[in-house]
């Protein structure tokens, strides 16, 4: 057991982070996400678990549109298991290891990688033969580092965070640029990454599988195989940009336990010249209201750039506070922006984000009754 790590009412916490602590007295926060907190205290199941019990018949040689119409008939039964064993708060979780429902998944983000659509760039690029995508990956994935994270949310720490390399967004601030715009990283087996989660969680010294990057959308693939490996009652978080594909995210409905998504702007415009992203204020609202609507928890983190207050930071809290369900979602308004990589070529973000800026934002997300993290 790491010397910094601790347990307070049976769940880890960090020492020197004591709003680590704190958060389990906080009830808002407790009853937001309060599914999360039952599968770290091994009262509920985390739900890639519960996949993982529905037998599915299929063969990979089908075609993909045969698989979904397979796929979409097990999750009427997932989402039913799923109220049930929520209700019971079963606790028995004696995997199959036959075909089952999130085996399928994995097959399915295989197959979606022959044309590849696992984002929004939708590049139909042929993965298994070349990286000619946005994202710049072949059929591997890259693991940059896997570490015990202190640094994340009061509710996240300690945090098992798995960095994944490259990204499908071209930030021009990106604080890890050296992983998400440079290759980098190792291919690492996924049973070996199983195994390195199940013995953290073991050892009781992590609350969560963080997925990150870079970007973990290009990865999904990947990330499912880890998953069929895995048999630790942990839940999965999903860090990232949410310019996924409609049919990844379908794929990530029963995987994933808290979502964690970055809402950047506020508008198509800024993400355009900033992310080189096109369409990303229609993609991402749209992918949020999906998630939104799986009724899963979700921490939305909003990062305050400098002069981008009207344009950007109060357009996104508006549009959370009109679309999202505040009994299900936090928001994390951030303020550590520091110009980063290229952002010395744009004026207008070459500065840190003012604590007047930064407040701003929050008292307008406290006026219009956002539930915000600590
Ligand atoms: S993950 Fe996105 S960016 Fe990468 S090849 Fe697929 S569609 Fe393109």
């Amino acid at each position: 057991m790491l010397p910094w790590i601790g347990h307070v009412k049976g769940v880890p916490v960090i020492w020197s982070r004591p709003d680590s602590i704190a958060v389990l007295d906080d009830q808002v926060a407790q009853e937001t996400f309060s599914r999360y907190w039952a599968v770290i205290r091994n009262d509920k199941r985390a739900k890639f678990l519960i996949l993982k019990e529905i037998e599915v018949d299929y063969n990979y040689e089908d075609g993909i549109s045969d698989l979904w119409l397979v796929h979409d008939k097990a999750m009427n039964e997932f989402r039913i298991i799923l109220k049930e064993s929520d209700e019971e708060s079963r606790n028995n979780s004696e995997e199959k290891t036959r075909k089952n429902l999130l085996v399928l998944k994995r097959d399915i983000a295989r197959k979606i990688l022959e044309s590849c659509h696992l984002c929004e760039w939708r590049c139909g690029v042929n993965r298994y033969e070349n990286n000619n995508g946005v994202c710049r990956l072949g059929k591997e994935a890259y693991i940059a580092s896997i570490f015990i994270h202190p640094g994340e949310e009061p509710e996240l720490v300690p945090s098992y965070t798995i960095f994944l390399s490259h990204c499908n967004f071209k930030c021009v601030y990106c604080q890890n640029w050296d992983i998400s715009q440079v290759h980098s990283g190792r291919v690492l087996r996924p049973e070996l990454v199983a195994d390195r989660i199940y013995r953290e969680w073991l050892d009781r010294q992590i609350r969560n599988v963080n997925w990150v990057g870079g970007e973990p959308t290009p990865n999904i693939h990947y990330i499912l195989d880890v998953l069929t490996h895995l048999d630790a009652n942990v839940p999965q978080i999903w860090n990232s940009n949410l310019y996924n594909s409609i049919e990844s995210l379908k794929l990530l409905e029963g995987v994933i336990d808290l979502w964690l998504p970055d809402f950047k702007y506020g508008n198509n415009d800024c993400a355009l010249k900033f992310s080189k992203i096109p369409r990303y204020f229609d993609v991402v609202t749209r992918n949020l209201k999906m998630i939104n609507s799986f009724g899963d928890e979700i921490l939305i983190r909003h990062l305050v750039l400098p002069n981008h207050i009207d344009c950007c930071s109060k357009r996104v809290i508006k549009w959370i506070s009109d679309n999202m369900d505040k009994n299900r979602v936090r928001v994390n308004i951030m303020a550590q922006y520091r110009p980063e990589y290229q952002a010395n070529k744009y004026n207008e973000i070459n500065r840190r984000t003012s604590i007047e800026e930064w407040r701003q934002v929050y008292n307008y997300a406290l006026d219009l009754g956002l539930n915000l993290t600590i």
